[in-house]
């Protein structure tokens, strides 16, 4: 198969070539562009050591981005990052190697890489090698460890999630002795920063992860113990657009929104996130219909632009019909646009109004006023200030 490498690429490979250094374009890029798919982005590596590679690229702007892990970026048209072979030494705490050592050769960077799909180079020439059987296992739609998958897992835990998000994304299967190593050292995710499982996993949302969160519910476990793997949540999931947010929470949905927000706020969560999914679990108690009373309601407690997010969500999971779901935003887009009120700040008497009235004490004046909002999103008053002092003054507080 000939495989395009981009221009910038092909003259990074080349001028490296030229100064008697061996260069090859390696891992993500290859997979993808053996499976048809355009890479993101081309990332090289190189026998020149750090310094080396600045010197061949002196004509160039040069990033030192990661020098002592033997990285640096050279901007060819845009940035491209060059990274020497390297050994990793012995792993701490499962997580990372205690230090990296050069390598001349190609062959002992490609035995440090995760997968055998991963691990592939692309020479100028266009000459794979491939000596983990990583296009076999492309072909298959595998995702296979290189090496012991036990070894690897317990040098790095982050390869767990890894395994799970690519077999998610590329829509593979997770192979035999790979799978069984996930299960068994599932634990180790302990010892992983939740930022770095959170982005994994968030990657893994957004790919076909039905069967992966049915059969690798244990492991996911271990980080998101209150997630529901019932089949009717997976369903709904797969079911879904490809959105994480919308994803994540459908997999709380069966938690409490306080529950949800704990164990969202340990792992790290933006606050974005945290959000949505406590809206969304908050609204899932609500009655909700299409009554303009209600929708009035729905946009007081949470707003315009939730309210919308909120109808989307339970569209998604077949809550509210498609009929249910337009008349609902129908109905939001219609109150908004006539500026109807449902907030206390629209509202046409204020709390000295109120006070002035001497109908009730000053710490009940809240209550008054939200029981007048009610009376005017259910359409009973209207909003001008004498009929609310008239309805304030002929009600019991
Ligand atoms: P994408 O960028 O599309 O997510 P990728 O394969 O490029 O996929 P990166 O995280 O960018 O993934 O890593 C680049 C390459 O580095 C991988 O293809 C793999 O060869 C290697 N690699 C990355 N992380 C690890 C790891 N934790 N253990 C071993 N090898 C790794
Ligand atoms: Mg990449």
């Amino acid at each position: 198969m000939n495989i395009p490498i981009p221009e910038n690429v092909m003259q990074a490979l080349e001028i490296l070539g030229k100064n008697g250094y061996s260069a090859y374009a390696v891992g993500g890029c290859v997979r993808d562009s053996l499976l048809g798919n355009k890479p993101d982005d081309w990332d090289i590596c190189t026998s020149a050591l750090p310094e080396q590679t600045a010197e061949c690229f002196a004509d160039y702007r040069v990033i030192p981005t990661g020098v002592k892990h033997g990285t640096i970026t050279v901007i060819i048209e845009k940035p491209l990052e060059i990274t020497t072979f390297r050994i990793d030494g012995d792993y701490l705490d499962n997580r990372r190697p205690s230090e990296v050592s050069f390598t001349r050769r190609l062959e002992d960077d490609l035995c440090r890489r995760d997968f055998t799909v991963n691990a592939m180079a692309l020479s100028a020439n266009g000459e794979i090698t491939d000596l983990y059987g990583g296009q076999e296992d492309l072909e298959a739609k595998l995702i296979r460890c290189v090496g012991c998958a036990e070894t690897r897992f317990d040098e790095d835990a982050l390869r767990i999630m890894r395994a799970l998000r690519f077999a998610s994304v590329l829509g593979f299967e997770i192979e035999r002795e790979t799978a069984d190593a996930i299960r068994k050292k599932r634990q180790l995710l302990a010892n992983i920063a939740a930022e770095r499982i959170v982005k994994e996993f968030t990657k893994l949302l957004r790919g076909n992860c039905a069967d992966i969160l049915s059969g690798y519910r244990e492991v996911i476990k271990m980080f998101l113990p209150i997630a529901d793997f019932s089949a009717d949540t997976v369903r709904l999931i797969a079911a879904s657009p490809a959105d994480p947010l919308l994803r994540l929470a459908i997999l709380l949905s069966k938690s409490s929104a306080e529950d949800a927000e704990k164990m969202l706020r340990k792992l790290k969560y933006d606050n974005c996130t945290l959000k949505y999914v406590t809206l969304i679990l908050e609204s899932a108690e609500l009655n909700l219909t299409d009554s303009r009373p209600q929708v009035k309601r729905l946009i007081n407690k949470f707003g315009e632009k939730d309210a919308k997010l909120i109808a989307d969500y339970h569209l998604y999971t077949g809550r509210f019909s498609a009929d249910l779901h337009r008349s609902i935003v129908d109905t939001i887009d219609d109150i908004t646009a006539k500026g109807e009120c449902c907030t206390l700040s629209k509202l046409a008497v204020n709390g000295s109004d109120i006070a002035s009235l001497g109908i009730c004490p000053q710490n009940k004046i809240g209550k008054v006023l939200f029981s007048l909002l009610e009376k005017v999103m259910d359409g009973e008053c209207k909003n001008e200030k004498n009929a609310l002092v008239q309805l304030a003054r002929n009600s019991k507080y």
